[in-house]
C-alpha cells in the first residue's frame, strides 16, 4: 500500500510561468525517494500538489493507480504525513501536541510515540519551557526538539504515505545527525518522499532525482550521483 506516481505533472501558481515542467515519478511502496537541487527549484511545490494544496495545470498523481483528485481530500490527507523543515508547536504540552496528531488518540498511544521519536520524558513540558511540574524553570525545547515533537505526532498519525520537506535543514549538523536514525526509523514501512539539499542525509534512499528549474535532470542512487559527479 503506498505506490506512488506522478506521470507529466506541470504546474505553475501563475499560469505565465511553469514551476513544474513535465513531472515523472515512481516511488514503489514503502520505498525512499530522494528529490535534491537548487533552492527555487520546485521541490516543496511537488510536496505541496502531493497533499493538494494545488490543483495541477498537467498530468497526473495516483497512489495506488488512483488519482489523488478524485479522492477526498480529508481522506488523502490522512494518508499522508508531513515533517516540515520548521514545525509550529502549540504553547501546550508536547503530550498535546503529539495528540494533535490523530484525534482520538489515547495516552498510552501517545506515549508510545513520544517513545518511537526518543522523547519519551518530554510529554509534559512545553515548547516555551513552562512545565507543569517546575513551572517556569523548565527548559525550552531546542530545534532538534521540536522535530522530534513534529516526527512523534507523524508516528501517531501512522500514514502509509511520508514527505520529509527539508526536516534537517535548520538543524546544525550535530543534531542533525542525532535525528538522522529517527528519521530513517519512521521511513521504515512507508512510501517516502525526502526534501533536501545535501546529499549526505539522504544515503539511505532507494533513488535520488535531481530536481532543476522544474525538470528532473538526474536520477539515480545515491553512489552513482555521486561517481557522476
Ligand atoms: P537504472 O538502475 O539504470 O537507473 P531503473 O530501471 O531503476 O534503472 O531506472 C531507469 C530510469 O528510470 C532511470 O535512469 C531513471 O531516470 C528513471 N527512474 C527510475 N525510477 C525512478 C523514480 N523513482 N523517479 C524518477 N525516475 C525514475
Ligand atoms: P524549492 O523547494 O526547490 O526551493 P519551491 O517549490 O519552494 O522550490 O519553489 C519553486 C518556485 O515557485 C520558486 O520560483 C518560488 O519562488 C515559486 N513559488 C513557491 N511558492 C509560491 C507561491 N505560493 N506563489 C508563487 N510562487 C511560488
Amino acid at each position: 500500500e503506498g505506490h506512488l506516481r506522478f506521470e507529466g505533472v506541470r504546474f505553475g501558481y501563475d499560469p505565465e510561468r511553469e514551476i513544474l515542467r513535465g513531472i515523472d515519478l515512481d516511488v514503489p511502496a514503502g520505498s525512499t525517494l530522494a528529490i535534491v537541487g537548487p533552492s527555487g527549484a520546485g521541490k516543496s511545490t511537488i510536496a505541496r500538489l502531493l497533499y493538494r494544496f494545488y490543483d495541477l495545470t498537467g498530468g497526473r498523481i495516483t497512489i495506488d493507480g488512483q488519482d489523488i483528485s478524485a479522492v477526498q481530500q480529508a481522506s488523502l490527507r490522512a494518508q499522508i504525513g508531513i515533517v516540515p523543515q520548521d514545525t509550529v508547536l502549540f504553547n501546550d504540552t508536547v503530550g498535546y501536541n503529539i495528540a494533535y496528531g490523530r484525534e482520538g488518540a489515547s495516552e498510552a498511544e501517545v506515549a508510545e510515540a513520544a517513545r518511537g521519536a526518543a522523547i519519551a520524558g518530554f510529554i509534559e513540558r512545553q515548547p516555551n519551557g513552562y512545565d507543569t511540574r517546575v513551572g517556569e524553570r523548565g527548559l525550552k525545547l531546542s530545534g532538534g526538539e521540536k522535530q522530534r515533537v513534529a516526527i512523534a505526532r507523524t508516528l501517531l498519525k501512522n500514514p502509509p504515505v511520508l514527505i520529509l520537506d527539508e526536516a534537517t535543514s535548520a538543524l546544525d549538523s550535530r543534531t542533525e545527525a542525532e535525528i538522522m536514525d529517527t528519521l530513517e526509523a519512521i521511513e521504515r514501512g512507508r512510501t517516502t518522499l525526502v526534501i533536501a539539499h545535501r546529499l549526505s542525509t539522504i544515503v539511505h534512499a532507494d533513488r535520488i532525482v535531481v530536481l532543476d528549474a522544474g525538470r528532473i535532470a538526474e536520477s539515480g542512487k545515491h553512489a552513482e550521483l555521486l561517481a557522476r559527479g
